[in-house]
């Protein structure tokens, strides 16, 4: 078989996620025969480094040995089974791992199987918290300006991606928008800090004005990743904890991206050393093995839905697949190779690295800013650099930065016109440097004429 006879096979029946299919009629698709590493390798014998961990899902790369040992072993077991009345070993083991590894007081974990309907779930505790305590009135979501949270409705709703949001507007809910930290946008000089602190003053007045019918302020940890990777500082999480306690409000944390080593901590919310009410993983769980998500939560929320059955005060929620074995068993497995191999510790190096293989991107004429929240390194391509004049997305800039690097072997697939690494943990020197160098080269090409 060859990438051809497949990719023809492909288009004919399939339809890819966040995709406009027509693409494909100048951009071939292309089907992946194996993986190793970070490297994958097409029907014709390309190679492809994974610059960007599948979809930030990949961590300790592609058939990892680990991984595969453990789930060969999980699926001469047991494959799968209802996790309502029934339990299993990995799921009670992954969620007793999970208590242990997130900050204090998340000591109750409910799973589902992929990110947004982690962030279903959560919104849906909230609300539901405090309808089981009388408070009905408490039903509205506090957001900020460029977060994502997904694609199901709910999710849809408390994100705020510009071109979801105007398509899919009369399905959504409304929620409470408020002006975030991004700090792409702080004045010449002003510190990280300085800026997210100041604009947390738009957060507090929100909060003051509207905390009776405020259910929670949801919100991604340090690094906002759909929305092109625009970054802030820790010390607006610490301020939104605290405001979030103050005025009655819980505060869901979207770990879903950022979550497990991506911020150089294995949480993000670490680096304000705060505690949300909710926390949302999904991504890097299984290490980019199956779907998997899960929800940690405190156990005032828990004991708020623990009563005799007839009092109807049980959370609603389940999916057919909950608490897979299998996708457990792969978290179990991914736990373990954070444990054992100091993996957090190990990443400081290759940050460090990165950030010196992006030195140089910030002298090149169409390049607005460099970024980096640890293994999170973002480079902003723009018309102007002076102004900071964007291109308009029209001429797909980022895209031909996309095309070229596939063209020498690496995948990087730019926000807008933001060109962005994420690479698994387990990379080299050598093959970030190969990175930074396809990176360099595509954006020369794609910033001509
Ligand atoms: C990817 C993502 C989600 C949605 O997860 P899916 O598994 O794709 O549904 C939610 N929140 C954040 C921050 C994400 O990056």
């Amino acid at each position: 078989m060859t990438n051809q006879s497949f990719s023809a096979r492909d288009l004919s029946v399939l339809w890819h996620p966040c995709t406009q299919m027509k693409d494909h009629e100048t951009l071939p698709i292309i089907p992946i025969k194996k993986g190793q590493g970070v490297w994958l390798e097409d029907f014709d014998g390309n190679h492809y480094l994974d610059a960007i961990s599948s979809w930030w899902v990949n961590l300790f790369g592609h058939a990892n040995p680990y991984i595969n040992a453990a789930l060969k072993d999980q699926l001469d077991t047991l494959e799968h089974v209802i996790f309502a009345g029934f339990t299993h070993e990995s799921a009670i083991k992954l969620a007793e791992k999970l208590v242990e590894v997130t900050p204090g007081g998340l000591n109750r974990c409910f799973f589902a199987d992929n990110g947004s309907s982690a962030v279903e779930v959560a919104l849906k505790m909230s609300f539901h918290y405090w309808r089981n305590l009388g408070q009905t009135q408490k039903t509205k979501f506090v957001t900020l300006e460029n977060s994502y949270h997904g694609e199901t409705l709910g999710a849809l709703a408390v994100g705020n991606v510009q071109l979801y949001k105007d398509t899919y507007a009369p399905l959504l809910m409304e929620v409470i928008t408020v002006p975030g930290p991004d700090c792409y946008y702080r004045e010449t000089g002003e510190s990280w800090a300085d800026y997210s602190t100041r604009r947390f003053a738009l957060m507090e007045q929100v909060l003051q004005a509207n905390a009776e019918s405020i259910s929670a302020v949801i919100i991604e940890p340090l690094v906002q990743c759909a929305g092109n990777m625009r970054m802030y500082d820790p010390v607006y999480l610490s301020l939104l904890r605290a405001a979030c306690d103050k005025y009655n409000v819980h505060l869901i944390v979207d770990e879903i991206a950022v979550g497990f080593g991506r911020t150089g901590t294995l949480f993000a919310c670490e680096q304000a050393d705060i505690s949300p009410d909710f926390m949302c993983l999904s991504k890097g769980l299984t290490g980019g093995y199956l779907p998997l998500s899960a929800v940690l939560t405190t156990h005032q929320i828990y004991q708020a839905f623990y009563d005799d059955y007839q009092k109807l005060t049980a959370f609603l929620h389940s999916h057919s697949y909950t608490g897979n074995a299998l996708a457990c068993r792969a978290g179990l497995a991914t736990l373990d190779i954070f444990q054992n191999n100091n993996v957090i510790e190990n990443n400081k190096s290759l940050i460090k690295e990165m950030a010196e293989l992006a030195q140089r991107f910030n002298e090149h004429t169409h390049v607005a800013e460099v970024r980096q929240t640890g293994m999170i390194l973002a480079i902003e391509m723009v018309k102007n650099k002076r102004t900071r004049e964007p291109y308009s997305w029209q001429e797909r800039r980022g895209y031909k930065v996309y095309q070229y690097a596939l063209s020498k072997g690496v995948i990087l697939r730019p926000l807008g016109n933001v060109i962005y690494f994420m690479p698994p943990y387990i990379i080299t020197k050598e093959e970030l440097l190969l990175i930074a160098q396809v990176a360099w080269d595509g954006i020369d090409r794609a910033v001509r004429d």
